[in-house]
């Protein structure tokens, strides 16, 4: 036998080998090492940047009494009083150990080698993995020059092997916000063979924008169409982990069996009930970022920049120099922002909302950095 290396046997198939691992924002205490830096702000992760609800922060205390309990594989609490508020049936609803895990699901229930999965270009990077991961062709819509989705060109590429659509409203990294009339028109254009994802992360934040999409309707009526949304950006859950999909009943079924049956952790549970009844917290939240989502859109006019009108709590601004380096600058002034290769804006950075405060800084640093 020949000598090789140790475990050099265990190999992968190339889809695997393929795919590349998530490269998250750093966090405040990698830059403060990296940098020396005290008193950074993060606003690379569109995190609530309030914290969580205090409802939930005392649902979690009380659930830490039960940790060696496991937790209700079923979600039932959480699903009836979900089922309630968007008028579904609870059998219509998947939890998910956030919704990330929800687009893994439906990647790995749905998904057969060569089917293909049609996405816009930027999007969300999960929907891309969610196709390598499963040997599925990537159908690649770039955005319009102004960063929308070409929906007309999208359909043009629907086809009897198209499974999954995957569509972010409002789309991360732009912000940028489906109208209506549009979806509408590309779900009547859906063939049978295909399920469009609707991902709503940052539903809340865009819930009140004149021609937002109703898109929990096409559900009710039985469309193939699933919509996800998430605890962890609204409301403020992001390190527990929880997010669901809504959809109809014979696709539930089917993510029922593919998922493991304890994605969803117990303090995680808890949480998410106590911030759905946290309305307050919600409406300051939602309300709060929209003023200063405006104030900030102004600011970086004003410095002669341009922006994307957001529906979510980001901004996608094009700095009109390396995007790169404009965010390293602002990482050294201690204000951490996101940049990526992958978000295919090279002179972009996106900027989460965060508080006043903190905003006020990022608008300070941005200045000094562009002059
Ligand atoms: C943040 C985000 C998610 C993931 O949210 P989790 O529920 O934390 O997994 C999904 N989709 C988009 C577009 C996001 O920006």
């Amino acid at each position: 036998m020949n000598k090789t290396e140790p475990l050099a046997l265990l190999t992968v198939s190339p889809n695997i080998e393929r795919l590349q691992p998530y490269v998250p924002g750093k966090s405040a205490e990698e830059v403060q090492k990296e940098f020396g830096l005290d008193n950074l702000i993060k606003l690379a992760s569109n995190e609530n940047p309030f914290g969580p609800s205090p409802r939930a922060v005392e649902a979690v205390t009380s659930m830490a009494k039960r940790l060696h309990l496991y937790p209700d594989a079923s979600a039932n609490l959480l699903r009836d009083a979900l089922a309630k508020k968007l008028n579904v049936s609870s059998n219509c609803l998947v939890f998910g150990n956030g919704s990330d895990d929800i687009i893994h699901l439906l990647g790995i229930t749905f998904l057969q080698p060569d089917d293909e999965v049609l996405v816009g270009v930027p999007s969300f990077v999960r929907y891309f993995a969610a196709a390598d991961l499963n040997n599925a062709s990537l159908v690649e819509v770039p955005l319009t020059p102004s960063w929308e989705y070409n929906l007309d060109a999208m359909a043009e590429k629907l086809t009897e092997r198209t499974r999954l659509v995957f569509l972010a409203n409002p789309n991360n990294p732009t912000g940028v916000m489906l109208q209506s009339s549009h979806l509408e028109n590309f779900v009547q254009k859906l063939p049978e063979n295909a399920l469009l994802v609707l991902d709503e992360a940052y539903y809340e934040f865009a819930a009140d924008t004149p021609g937002y999409p109703n898109a929990i309707q096409w559900v009710q009526q039985n469309r193939n169409v699933a919509v996800l949304r998430t605890f962890s950006k609204a409301y403020g859950l992001a390190g527990l982990r929880i997010g669901y999909g809504v959809m109809p009943k014979r696709i539930a079924h089917w993510l029922e069996r593919t998922r493991e049956p304890f994605n969803v952790n117990s303090l995680a549970q808890a949480a998410a009930a106590a911030a759905l009844n946290d309305t307050e917290y919600l409406s300051h939240t939602v309300q709060t970022t929209a003023a200063e989502r405006s104030m900030m859109t102004n600011e970086v006019l004003a410095m002669g920049l341009s922006c994307t009108p957001s529906a979510a709590n980001f901004l996608w601004i094009d700095t009109k120099r390396d995007g790169n380096m404009v965010a390293n600058a602002l990482m050294r002034q201690g204000v951490i922002v996101r940049y990526s290769n992958g978000f295919h804006g090279p002179t972009h950075i996106r900027v989460s909302i965060g508080t006043p405060q903190e905003n006020q800084r990022f608008l300070q640093a941005l200045r000094t950095v562009i002059a």
